[in-house]
């Protein structure tokens, strides 16, 4: 039996929320999410959300800040689309019951972060995600409209083409194919727009500080229903995350180097001199590139970061978070220098969607980080990707209501998915094997520092791990185990294929044997099924 509704959204991040949220005046709406509703990157965000508010900052400067970043590859027009509306989004997050923190005045309390030239972040303490996740969700759950179902997994996108039906019209899609993890049942829903916002990928790679839910999906979904992806080599790494096998992705926020923090090697000595006069308060990249360089010509597994010097009454009064997390892990910031790795921390590249919203696959709707929208280019300014997400996710509300009138139901039953002969799934050691040699690989050919060399290892061995888990994967039961393994490689594949065809180094794409931006490589990097 199919489920139908008017609009699917596949994730409950801010992108998925506040889509529903829009929408839910047009129709019903169906939020699909893998696990806890809570559990998105949006939940782990600290610093804010980027927007002109104040009187001594203005719309200029933030577009200015933005196309720095994105060395060359930014598209104007989205940049400043977007950075237009961020006072509007802004007070749209206030009414859903967002609280951002604000000074004694009454005025916002506004951040400084890297790339920016003024202060212009907003953020609720060092919680700022959690506070929008949870202020969204209450007002979803509170809506009529709305359905939220938890532990419904998204498969697969179902399109008129994998269909066999509709031959003479554009490939559409019709809804998605979705495990339902608790009752381990596969179900079928069908809508009249469906809208991909599954957030990023950081979990491709060994080191990362996005939650387990960061596998990818969206991007690998859309990618096997035939819509184009762009911009994946562009993967934002974050210099310090803790190195420690029970913090799977805990930040060490930049304040701490803003602070006065201090990168050391094992041994003690210093390195950053060597690599930027401005030594550990380097751009983001240059520090990350840095540490990773040590790393790999030592073979050694972390660097340190050392507070020791700054009094343990400003550390604990200045990073309480940090201090009691750490704490928790074994380590006093006031007393010991600290074991971190760089992690990768942001996909700027995705599935391509216009102005609308819309990917290049009719019906089918994108926002948040699972997008390309041509707002970060090479390299992602801090604090724009929350923006971003509730910008596109407005776009695709305002839009979608106009497809569901050209949304009829296929003049056929949509089969059930068909679970095949398999009655086992494979054994657990199988896919943690796979998955392990993905991030591995991942992590030290396709990291922070490339190679041709590197990048052609890679792409061999993901070739081979592709065809093993093609084959396995259709000889057993479906678990949402499986079901991520899969979808990594998928992405592992197109990041890999799109760092080949980048022969530059340009913003967070660095390859040794070409170290220089190229003219000729000015352009994004589009892949199409
Ligand atoms: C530690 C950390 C700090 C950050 N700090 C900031 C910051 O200060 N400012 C900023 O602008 N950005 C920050 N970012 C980035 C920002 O948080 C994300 O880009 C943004 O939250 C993405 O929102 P989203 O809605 O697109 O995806 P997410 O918030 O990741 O939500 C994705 C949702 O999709 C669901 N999902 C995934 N796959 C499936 C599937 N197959 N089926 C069903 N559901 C699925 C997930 O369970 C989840 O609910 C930070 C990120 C991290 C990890």
């Amino acid at each position: 039996m199919n489920r139908h509704y008017d609009f699917i959204v596949l994730g409950s991040g801010i992108a998925g929320l506040s889509f529903a949220l829009q929408a839910a005046r047009h129709g019903s709406v169906a939020v699909l999410t893998k696990k806890n509703s809570a559990e998105s990157n949006t939940n782990y965000a600290q610093g804010g959300i980027a927007s002109v508010v104040s009187p001594s900052d203005n719309l200029e400067s933030h577009v200015k800040d933005t196309l720095e970043t994105g060395a060359g590859l930014c598209h104007e027009d989205v940049v400043r689309r977007v950075v237009g509306e961020g006072p509007h989004v802004v007070q749209e997050l206030i009414d859903f019951g967002v609280e951002f923190s604000r000074g004694e005045s009454g005025d916002f309390d506004l951040g400084r972060e890297g790339g920016h030239s003024a202060r212009r972040v907003l953020h609720a303490g060092d919680f700022t995600g959690r506070v929008i996740e949870q202020a969204l969700l209450a007002s979803v759950k509170a809506h009529p409209n709305i359905q939220i179902l938890e532990h419904h997994f998204a498969v697969d996108l179902l399109t008129s083409r994998k269909l066999g039906i509709e031959e003479n019209q554009p490939n559409r899609c019709l809804g998605a194919y979705v495990l339902d993890t608790v009752n381990r049942r596969v179900e079928t829903f069908t809508s009249g727009v469906t809208v991909l916002a599954t957030g990023g990928a950081g979990k491709v790679y060994l080191y990362t500080s996005n939650p387990d839910i960061a596998t990818g999906d969206g991007l690998a979904m859309a990618w096997r229903a035939g819509a184009k992806v762009a911009n994946l080599e562009f993967v934002q790494f974050h210099p310090t995350c803790l190195y420690h096998p029970k913090a799977k992705s805990f930040l060490l926020s930049e304040a701490l180097r803003g602070e006065g923090g201090i990168l050391r090697l094992k041994s003690g000595e210093t390195f950053m001199e060597r690599y930027d006069p401005r030594k550990e308060l380097a751009p983001r990249d240059i520090v990350a590139r840095a540490i990773d360089y040590e790393l790999k010509k030592r073979g050694e597994d972390y660097v340190l970061l050392d507070m020791t010097h700054i009094p343990p009454e400003y550390l604990r009064e200045r990073f309480p978070n940090i201090c009691a997390k750490l704490l928790e892990f074994g380590y006093d910031l006031c007393r010991e220098p600290v074991p971190v790795v760089p992690a990768a921390h942001y996909m700027c590249g995705g599935v391509v969607v216009n102005e609308r919203a819309e990917t290049s696959l009719k019906n089918l709707f994108a926002c948040g980080e699972v997008t390309f929208t041509g707002l970060h280019g090479g390299n992602r300014l801090a604090s724009n990707s929350l923006l971003e997400a509730v910008v596109y996710a407005d776009m695709a509300a305002k839009h979608a209501p106009e497809r569901l009138a050209d949304a009829a139901a296929p003049s056929v039953d949509i089969p059930a998915w068909n679970p095949g002969d398999a009655s086992d799934s494979d054994e657990a050691v199988v896919i943690k094997q796979n998955w392990d040699e993905i991030r591995h690989f991942m992590w030290n050919y396709v990291g922070i520092v490339r190679t041709n060399k590197r990048l052609l290892r890679a792409k061999k061995r993901i070739e081979l791990l592709k065809e093993e888990i093609k084959e396995y994967y259709w000889n057993s039961v479906v678990t949402s185990d499986l079901l991520e393994l899969r979808n990594i490689a998928c992405v592992a594949e197109l990041i890999i294929l799109s760092a080949l065809w980048r022969k530059e180094s340009r913003g967070l794409h660095y390859n040794l044997d070409f170290p220089s931006p190229a003219e000729l490589y000015r352009r994004d990097t589009i892949l199409e099924p």
